[in-house]
């Protein structure tokens, strides 16, 4: 069967999951569904003083590890299903890494890049606005995910304590350094990512210097994951946003892209303007223009989706050409796609796990907020490495023991670790 939707997909590795844990009936009805399912519109009021009504969603999985936690995406098409998975992912991934939150997700239904700073700025009160009776440093910790940032995150926390008169600190996390955020969060993803990566390079007793690597996506995680891997050695062939991808055979050089990115607004901004591109410089850089879809299919030891999901489907997997899959972005591999990879021999580190990192400097954003101390770069960086290692051990175990892949396997830790806090809550 192909599972058609976000959520569908997500069911299908929880079924399993929880028929091998042997949970009860009343575990599996509570884990089946999000515990909540909020939707309202957001009215904004657009610069030439016209009205814009948006779809927004917070969708609360399950709390029964602790506050629930996840980020807020503003994203055309964000929708329900989408958010749902989303939320349910957050759940896992809290339990994967061991912190005490359980998993939501945010949403609204909007493309950020065609809007104005102010009627972004709207669009991030306007949330809060709406959903402000089910958020809360102890119930409901929202944060950044696909096109938000800390200047929404600051917004949305002012917005939340105008309408609370409170100090808040903890009601958001992602916020930048000035106003209450953490050193080191706007790199946390794709440095726990790191961490996972340099370990299993290690352990397979293989060298960075003769691995090439193709990453999807240039947004927070996919460009600084970029940056780091090219420090470390290792070939950067393929990078990728949503306008499409450069190729160079020989390895390109990421800092150089971020800079043309944050100039022409594209990773391939040095050779092409909109459609148009230099074909005589990029003949002489050796450069080639390839879509989403091609960079995919790549010949390359590393692949790192990093943008959104359901891109590695039963439609692609076939043709794909790497050793290892890292998953930077949330879901972006089919159930369909995991059993083609397997035949092949492709190992998938699944995004419940690598991508957990920048929920875990959440976590510590959060227990400084809440405690008022003030954590030192070298302090948040070996705590995220001890966190990142801690829960890769544990699934490798699991994986090793019970024959699974690292998928199942996180999920089988996370689920675990989420039944065991519902029984002795007295919920199972
Ligand atoms: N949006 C990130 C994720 O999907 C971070 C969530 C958080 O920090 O709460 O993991």
């Amino acid at each position: 069967m192909i599972a058609s939707s976000p959520y569908a997909r997500f069911q299908e590795n929880l079924e399993v999951t929880l028929k091998r844990l042997k949970a009860s009936k009343r575990e599996q009805d509570v884990l089946r569904e999000p515990q909540y399912n909020h939707k309202k519109e957001i009215e904004i009021t657009r610069d030439d003083g016209s009205k814009l009504k948006l779809h927004a969603f917070r969708v609360q999985y399950n709390n029964a590890r602790g506050p629930y936690k996840g980020g807020i995406r503003f994203h055309p098409e964000a929708d329900e299903n989408e958010v749902k998975a989303l939320a349910a992912l957050m759940a896992i991934k809290t339990a994967v890494v061991d912190i005490p939150f359980g998993g939501s997700k945010g949403g609204v239904q909007v493309n950020p890049k065609e809007l104005s700073k102010r009627e972004v700025e709207a669009v991030s009160r306007g949330y809060v606005k709406a959903f402000v009776d089910h958020l809360g440093p102890e119930i409901d910790v929202p944060a950044p995910d696909v096109n938000t940032n800390p200047d929404i995150m600051a917004w949305m926390r002012d917005e939340f304590e105008k309408i609370t008169k409170t100090f808040a600190p903890a009601f958001i996390t992602g916020k930048p350094l000035s106003y209450g955020g953490s050193e080191g969060r706007d790199t946390a993803t794709a440095r726990g990512a790191f961490f996972i990566i340099q370990e299993m390079v290690e352990r397979e007793g293989l060298d960075s210097k003769e691995l090439r690597v193709v990453i999807q996506g240039f947004g927070n995680a996919g460009s600084h994951m970029a940056e780091l891997l090219h420090g470390a050695g290792f070939t950067i062939v393929a990078v990728s946003d949503s306008h499409g991808g450069i190729y160079v055979e020989g390895g390109l050089d990421p800092v150089r892209i971020d800079k043309y990115k944050k100039q022409t607004g594209s990773v391939t901004g040095e050779y092409c303007q909109g459609s148009v591109c230099d074909v005589e410089k990029m003949k002489l850089d050796n450069v080639r223009i390839v879509t989403n879809g091609e960079l995919l299919e790549l010949p390359c030891d590393i692949l790192i989706p990093a943008a959104l999901d359901n891109v590695i489907t039963e439609k692609n997997a076939a043709k794909i050409q790497t050793k290892f899959i890292f998953e930077l972005a949330n879901g972006p591999t089919t159930p369909e796609a995991d059993a083609i990879l397997e035949k092949k021999g492709i190992t998938v580190v699944p995004d419940v796990l690598l991508n957990a990192g920048g929920v875990t400097v959440s976590f510590f954003e959060w227990s400084q907020g809440r405690s008022g101390e003030q954590w030192t770069a070298e302090q948040v960086d070996s705590e995220l490495r001890r966190t990142m290692l801690n829960a890769f051990t544990a699934v490798r175990r699991e994986a090793r023991r019970e024959k699974l892949s690292y998928r199942m396997a996180a999920f089988s830790v996370g689920v675990k670790r989420i039944l065991e806090a519902m029984r002795v809550r007295g919920w199972s």
